[in-house]
């Protein structure tokens, strides 16, 4: 550590230079000998001195490139430690052999992996609501921020369930959370691969369909309404349950917060006109 230390002066900033400069002027110790050993003694012999010279250049050369080739798993070492730093994963781990530099790249491409690996359970937890195991809000709100990166024609629809606490009171808590997990199931099977649902909280779920007109999202919803209505397997013994559901046009990311804001007034105003119906403001 200490000579490592001591030769950062030579090339702060490039490991792979020092060494190959260390391994230069090692790798002149004959030529240097033998020129003073010549000096001293007064017997020049130029001939040799030139085959040396040549030979030296060569075996330079020869070595610097065979040094820059054992040094590249250091490099690609340092390639995958930033990769993981910018949240990528290592695709093709290289494989180093059982020598100090074999062992360091694998450690690192191990390493690197099961970071990646946590980083990325540790996101999925945060974004996924336990008991539905769907997105939570703020995971909701992840996907629809890249969702509607450039797109303006999209439609959030807010689901809230009807009486839910009835449910709760005359079955008790643990037939609500059966309920929870099945109305999140049937809202994700009913909906295609590019729209995203959530447990907005509580018994509320919410829904993005990005490039979807209002009439189509409120023919989505409304089918699913239906349907969820006559359903009887949803847990709570053999009754079916309804909810109301609001939606608002969503232009923009930006926009979303007061999107989320129509989509709850027009859940309102299906909650009073009713309940078990779907509610655009405005028609
Ligand atoms: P409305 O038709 O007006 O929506 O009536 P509601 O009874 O569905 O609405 P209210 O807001 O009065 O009740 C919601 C209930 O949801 C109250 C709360 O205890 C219950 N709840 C919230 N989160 C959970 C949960 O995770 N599990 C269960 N079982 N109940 C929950
Ligand atoms: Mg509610
Ligand atoms: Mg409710």
């Amino acid at each position: 550590m200490r000579f490592y230390q001591a030769t950062t002066f030579l090339f702060p900033r490039s490991y792979e230079r020092r060494i190959l400069l260390v391994c230069f002027g090692a790798v002149h110790v004959p030529l240097i000998a033998c020129v003073v050993f010549q000096a001293v003694t007064g017997h020049w012999q130029l001939d040799t001195l030139v085959t040396l010279l040549v030979a030296t250049l060569v075996g330079t050369g020869l070595g610097l490139a065979a040094i820059h080739a054992l040094l590249s798993p250091i490099g690609q070492a340092t390639t995958m430690l930033q990769a993981i730093q910018a949240g990528e994963r290592i695709a093709v781990i290289p494989q180093g052999t059982d020598d100090l530099v074999g062992r360091l790249l694998n450690g690192v491409a191990i390493a690197a992996n099961e970071t990646a690996a946590r980083i990325e359970q540790l996101v999925d937890a945060a974004e996924r609501d336990p008991l539905t195991g769907i997105r939570n809000r703020r995971g909701f709100l992840d996907s629809a921020e890249q969702i509607l990166r450039g797109r303006s024609n999209a439609v959030l629809a807010l689901i809230d369930i009807d009486h839910f606490k009835h449910v709760n009171d005359e079955f008790g808590h643990d037939t609500g959370d059966v309920l929870l997990k099945a109305l999140a199931r049937r809202i994700e099977d009913h909906l295609r691969r590019s729209d995203i649902a959530a447990r907005w909280g509580g018994e509320e779920f919410a829904v993005l369909l990005p490039d979807t007109t209002l009439d189509e999202a409120r023919l989505v919803m409304e089918r699913l309404r239906a349907t969820v209505a006559l359903d009887t397997n949803l847990g709570v013994q053999d009754r079916a349950v309804t909810f109301s559901c609001g939606l608002a046009p969503v232009r923009s990311f930006t926009q979303l917060g007061e999107a989320t804001k129509q989509a709850d007034a027009a859940l309102y105003a299906a909650k009073n006109g009713g309940r078990n119906q779907v509610h655009v403001l405005g028609l």
